[in-house]
């Protein structure tokens, strides 16, 4: 006889039918084995580990077991699988390539679109206020015009300060060359100008790396 008990880790369901991934924590288990769940009884249909569908898991081993029957409903991360069977084992056998379902989660993280802000997958509103579920692509693409013309503008604004500070400056240096006496250097509008004028242009570039990114999520 063989006593059998399952920790389950995580589920994934498809149709009727549920992926449980977890570890065998008693005797090994086979293709068939039919294990107490709290809503019913469930049978063993699969069995994947190391990324091989295999006929029998042993014991001590993590793996995740396809499961039908009534109980499959009732199962979730926590639940313990339990039983006892009669049947013997058969002799192991790797029945092909095996493909891990319960564990497809963890989802990837979540950029959004709009400010560029990684959130974790399960977010449903970004700390901008891009809400993941409704995902207006254009709203955002006309936000990110909105950004940039603004961001143009205070480039050049930048350009035009620092323009104006060093023209001034040149002025004044030039008119003490002929006349003598001492001249201003206008360095606040210079370096303010220059300031402005590369955040812009760096904003502007990380605005268009925005829209790239989500471009090419999309494709
Ligand atoms: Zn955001």
């Amino acid at each position: 006889m063989r006593t059998l008990r399952f920790q389950v880790a995580s589920v994934h369901r498809e149709g009727t039918r549920l992926f449980a991934g977890g570890r065998n924590c008693s005797d090994d288990l086979t293709l068939g084995d039919v294990v107490r769940a709290p809503g019913g009884d469930v049978r063993v249909e699969a069995i994947v580990t190391y990324r091989k569908s295999l006929n029998v898991l042993d014991r001590g081993l993590t793996g995740e077991l396809e499961l039908s029957g009534e109980g499959v409903g009732s199962i979730e991360p926590g639940t313990e699988l339990v039983g006892s069977v009669q049947t013997d084992l058969p002799k192991l056998e790797i029945l092909g390539e095996g493909q891990l379902r319960s564990q497809e989660k963890p989802r990837e993280m979540r950029d959004c679109p709009r400010c560029g802000l990684v959130s974790p997958a399960r977010s449903v509103r970004c700390q901008c206020g891009f809400q993941f579920e409704v995902d207006d692509r254009a709203a955002v693409a006309r936000e990110h015009g909105r950004w940039t013309r603004s961001a143009r503008v205070h480039m050049f604004g930048g350009i035009l300060l620092a323009a104006v500070g060093a023209g001034v400056t040149a002025l004044g240096y030039l008119t003490t060359a002929e006349h003598g006496g001492g001249y201003v250097v206008w360095y606040g509008a210079i370096v303010v100008g220059t300031v402005l004028a590369i955040r812009s242009y760096w904003r502007i570039r990380a605005i268009k790396s925005l829209g790239r990114d989500s471009e090419a999520k999309k494709g």
